[in-house]
């Protein structure tokens, strides 16, 4: 297998600032697609990632899965795309494609695992993945989106991660004209929930704790907007909600959230990964037969679904155009929740 050297932007420890550096990239085998990146999101799990918030970070890594770019070469097997075409990568980029999740368009779910676009187990190479904050990447055909070309390629690239994690669970939970959704959190996962529902029809209200962030939301679709701390106004929405998409990325109290989840109501989980503090009480959930879930991600078939959909819809993410060697500031001003709404490294910037 080859080991070409490919330029990119990673860390080595999770207290060290990311930096330039060199990785291995797989030569392109009869299915793979070879991707030189133009532009790639910079998703809070990036961030988590390369600070080993949740463990199991493997070093150096290099972050990145909200990829879009231009097709440079392929295998004498691919049929999906050509060299030339534009092309997108979101998280996954394998999985065993045999179990009954793969076997049902569910990969993000594969029983063996699958395997991420970065920190993930290379099964070509023997190494970890390594993302998209790189000049290019090579991946198995079945795992690259086609990307409509009406769209903005650089406020495409979010739709990879935050679209496809925000689209599954309204997807899932049947979300159209007749439904109250809510989103808690305006970043980058929020801002594409409450686009996306809005698209679906649904009525959306946001929750958070930014009342800075009023004017954007109802800019952005939001038909409400809810202070989080201000318990007058989370009282006027008790028992409203169908479903409510939780962006959260830190631990937080869901309590005040489930009360205002309609009968038969769902919370979705997307942002918190760990042990809920406080406990969740489930008087409210057995009395109003309501449902915590979580999700990740979305399959590829969803993914295109999605895509499709946000081409044919002119559903864009709202973008800060950053060069990668602002990405540690990058990182200090989303952990402020400072981000409006999305940064996207434009990938020339490597090249510098
Ligand atoms: P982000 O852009 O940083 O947005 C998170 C938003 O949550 C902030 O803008 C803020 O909104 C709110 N927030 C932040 N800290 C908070 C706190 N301590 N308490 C209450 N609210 C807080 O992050 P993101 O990229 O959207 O990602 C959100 C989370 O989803 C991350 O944990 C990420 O790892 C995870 N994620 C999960 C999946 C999945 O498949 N499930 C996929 C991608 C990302 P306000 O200012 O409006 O309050
Ligand atoms: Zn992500």
């Amino acid at each position: 297998m080859g080991a070409e050297k490919t330029k990119a932007f990673g860390t080595i420890a999770a207290d060290a600032p990311l930096n330039e550096m060199n990785i291995q990239r797989r030569e392109v085998t009869s299915k793979d697609i070879e991707i030189e990146i133009l532009y790639c999101g910079v998703c809070h799990s990036d961030l988590h990632t390369a600070r080993n918030d949740w463990g199991g970070t493997i070093y150096p890594v290099v972050p990145g899965h909200e990829i879009v770019g231009r097709v440079t070469k392929i295998g004498n097997e691919v049929t999906k795309l050509k060299v030339g075409d534009l092309a997108g990568v979101g998280c996954l980029v394998d999985s065993c494609r045999e179990c009954n999740s793969c076997e049902h368009d569910l990969e993000q779910y594969c029983l063996n695992g699958f395997t991420g676009t970065y920190n993930g187990a290379d099964k070509h190479l023997g190494i970890q993945t390594y993302g998209g904050y790189s000049e290019k990447v090579v991946v198995d055909e079945h795992f690259v989106l086609k990307v409509p070309a009406n769209l903005d390629l650089s406020a495409v690239a979010p739709l990879l991660c935050a679209g496809i994690t925000t689209w599954s669970p309204l997807r899932h939970w049947n979300v159209g004209k007749d439904s109250k959704v809510a989103v808690v959190g305006l970043g980058g996962l929020g801002h594409m929930a409450i686009k996306l529902a809005k698209g679906l029809g649904a009525e959306v209200t946001l929750f958070s704790r930014t009342p800075g962030k009023t004017k954007d939301a109802k800019e952005l679709g939001a038909d409400e907007v809810v202070i989080s701390t201000d318990a007058e106004q989370m009282k006027s929405v008790q028992g409203k909600f169908d479903l409510i998409i939780d962006t959260v990325p830190y631990v937080h109290d869901i309590n005040p959230y489930v009360s205002t989840l309609n009968i038969s109501g769902t919370l979705v989980l997307v942002g918190y990964l760990g042990e809920l503090d406080p406990m969740l009480n489930t008087v409210p959930m057995i009395m109003g037969r309501k449902t915590v879930a979580g999700s990740v991600i979305g399959g590829i078939a969803e993914t295109q679904e999605m895509l499709d959909f946000c081409g044919k819809h002119n559903i864009v993410s709202e973008v800060e155009i950053i060069n990668i060697q602002d990405i540690n500031i990058a990182y200090e001003r989303m952990l402020k929740s400072d981000v409006r709404y999305r940064f996207v490294i434009d990938m020339a910037s490597l090249k510098k």
